[in-house]
């Protein structure tokens, strides 16, 4: 029988410790590739964007320009064109689902409505920064 010091006890549960962190670190990770852990994930991702577009639709989820109420179709857009432009470049950055947490984490700024995809980019492409829906024909 051998005796174990005191500093071998600690030396061990030390160990012990980094062990199990690796190694649940490393359970997590396997986790998060299973499609279970995929599908938490985005489940997760689904949840934070359905309460950002559904808080900035006052609950409707449609868009605010044409009506359409396709979630698939609904986009978030910032209202004021200009300070968009210059947040464009951070919001790429932090482009997809991780913007609309830090919207949540903000407590919902304002300034962002609900568009759906065509609205957004026809929005984008006027000089106006009109949707094309609401600017009469020839006035573009
Ligand atoms: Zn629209
Ligand atoms: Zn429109």
């Amino acid at each position: 029988m051998s005796r174990v010091t005191s500093e071998e006890r600690k030396k061990y549960s030390r160990e012990y410790y980094l062990k199990n962190q690796v190694r649940l670190r490393e359970y997590r990770r396997q986790w998060c590739l299973t499609e279970r852990g995929q599908q938490t994930r985005k489940e997760y991702r689904d949840k934070i964007r359905l309460t950002v577009l559904s808080h900035y639709s006052q609950g409707k989820l449609v868009c605010n320009c044409c009506g359409e109420s396709n979630y698939g179709f609904l986009t978030l857009d910032h209202i004021n064109s200009d300070g968009w432009k210059e947040k464009k470049k951070e919001y790429r950055r932090h482009a997809g689902w991780k913007s609309y947490k830090t919207l949540i984490d903000k407590g919902f700024p304002e300034g962002y409505q609900v568009l759906c995809y065509n609205c957004n980019c026809g929005r984008d492409k006027t000089p106006s920064k009109i949707c094309p829906h609401k600017v009469v024909i020839g006035n573009v």
